[in-house]
């Protein structure tokens, strides 16, 4: 069971808020959401907006996005928070 990431409120992307208005209310339309935002990334240069750093690694996500795996905090030093001590970034 996964658990809504609280860092990106569960969108697995950071400062959506750079992303205007009116392009936004059409990728929240989409069924695509998350690979249209990842298109917009790559097509714009003067902004902020990534994949979360916590449910994913700023690049790719580690599960779904926006969600971690389970309600436990994975576990420590093998698993995808090791560089902070096997602690979700949100928790
Ligand atoms: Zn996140």
């Amino acid at each position: 069971m996964a658990t809504t990431c609280t860092r990106c409120e569960g969108s697995g992307f950071l400062n959506l808020f750079q992303i205007p208005d009116e392009e936004m209310s059409k990728f929240n339309r989409s069924a695509d959401f998350h690979k249209d935002i990842l298109g917009w990334i790559e097509k714009h240069n003067d902004h902020d907006v990534q994949v979360c750093d916590c449910c994913g690694n700023g690049e790719t996500w580690h599960g779904l996005p926006g969600e971690h795996y389970n309600n436990e905090d994975p576990p420590g030093p093998n698993g995808p928070y090791a560089y902070n001590g096997g602690l979700c970034l949100c928790h």
